[in-house]
């Protein structure tokens, strides 16, 4: 048992941040009981693209990303690729933003580097740059394949005695007492990981937060005849990487305002159409798909997610901004640390807001 902290601790939801929470709980001497609705991975967590890079300006941000960029290559599940993200022609504003943000990333120790087209398509011959006004690359990246994840962290659950209740749905009676189809069960403290789902749960505890939406698509190619880096295009606000011997090509996020439950989870004809030509536009091959989806992201109304005590016994990880793969390994264990009576990280405390803010929806996955 460490220390104070509680000795019992409930987690909802088996997606990749609840997954390591649990494991890092458990670790640490909690007794864990994860609850999964569905199957383990089968939300956000199994539908995401699995990038990860530490081009980050934010000291926290960048802090976090590193530690979750070595949790993955102990886990040897990263496989390493330069991240290129670019500015289009005449999108003088996107063109000063890479500019800014290369800078300050410099200055904060990131191994990025700003590029001119003809940099690029001396360091990256799978991409076309004819249509490029700048472009900057991050060399601590890669991408991991997120059931490979899922299926490590269940074993190592496993391993520590995390009892996993998979197919039960669950709410809360109280701030610390869930209730499943058999009956309720009084926890030290429950972490609520639930993905799109987790301010619902928290209002069934009388607890609110300043959680968002967007619903983000994603497709796969057939095989191609390139082997690209990680590509971000901020201009066009898509992104493309490796998948097999094809493409994986992502983004068309628009809010979603609805019921996450029934939020669509096939992509969209547009979606598809529009993937494809920017396929065309950034590499010059013209692939058909063979799978694509969708799938609900979180946000909230200043971008940062929220990690932390919500209520007294209640604490929470949500609001991630499409970026919650990349952070799970680190604000998972950073999560378990707090409930356990470690320090959390102040900006993301889930308390910080009044609640009359706004939520907007991000202008990509990464800015
Ligand atoms: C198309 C797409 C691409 C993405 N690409 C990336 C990317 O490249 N990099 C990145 O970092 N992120 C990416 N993301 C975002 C990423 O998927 C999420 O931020 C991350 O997976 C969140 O993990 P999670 O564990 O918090 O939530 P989830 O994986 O959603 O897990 C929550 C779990 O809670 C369960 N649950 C809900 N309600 C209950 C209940 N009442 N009882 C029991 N269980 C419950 C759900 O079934 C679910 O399994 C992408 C997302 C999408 C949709």
């Amino acid at each position: 048992m460490a220390g104070d902290g509680p000795a019992s601790v409930a987690v909802v939801g088996g997606g990749a941040v609840g997954l390591t929470a649990a494991v890092e709980l458990a670790a640490r001497g909690a007794s864990v009981t994860l609850y999964e609705r569905d199957d383990l991975g089968s939300g956000a967590t199994g539908r995401a693209a699995g990038l990860c890079y530490d081009a980050y300006a934010d000291r926290v941000d960048a802090r976090v990303a590193a530690r979750s960029l070595a949790a993955f290559r102990d886990l040897d599940l990263l496989i390493e690729r330069p991240y290129v993200w670019v500015a289009r022609e005449g999108d003088d504003h996107v063109a000063a933003a890479i500019r800014e943000q290369v800078a300050a990333m410099r200055e904060r120790g990131r191994d990025v580097e700003l590029l001119a087209p003809t940099g690029i398509a001396d360091r990256f011959p799978a991409l076309r740059t004819d249509h490029l006004q700048v472009g900057a690359v991050a060399h601590n990246a890669g991408y991991v394949d997120t059931d490979a994840y899922v299926a490590a962290m269940a074993e190592r659950a496993g391993e520590s005695g995390v009892a996993v209740e998979t197919h039960t749905e669950v709410d809360l009676a109280d701030t610390r007492t869930v209730r499943t189809p058999d009956g309720t069960s009084r926890y030290d403290a429950v972490l609520l990981a639930a993905g799109a789902h987790t301010d619902r749960l928290a209002a069934s505890a009388d607890c609110s937060l300043a959680l968002g939406r967007y619903r983000a698509q994603a497709l796969v190619t057939e095989a191609v005849d390139v082997s690209p880096p990680l590509l971000y295009d901020a201009s066009e606000r898509f992104y493309a990487r490796p998948e097999g011997d094809g493409l994986l090509v992502g983004d068309g996020a628009h809010a979603y305002a609805g019921d996450p439950d029934a939020a669509d989870r096939r992509a969209d004809d547009s979606f598809v159409a529009d993937s494809l030509a920017r396929v065309e536009t950034a590499f010059g091959v013209s692939p058909a798909a063979v799978r694509s989806w969708a799938g609900l992201c979180t946000a909230t109304p200043d971008r940062d997610p929220l990690v932390g005590a919500a209520a007294p016994g209640l604490f929470v990880a949500t609001g991630w901004h499409g970026h919650g793969f990349m952070r799970a390994p680190a604000l998972g264990r950073t999560v378990a640390e707090q409930i356990l009576g470690g320090e959390g990280i102040d900006h993301f405390d889930p308390c910080r807001f009044d609640g009359d803010e706004r939520v907007d929806l991000p202008a990509g996955i990464v800015d």
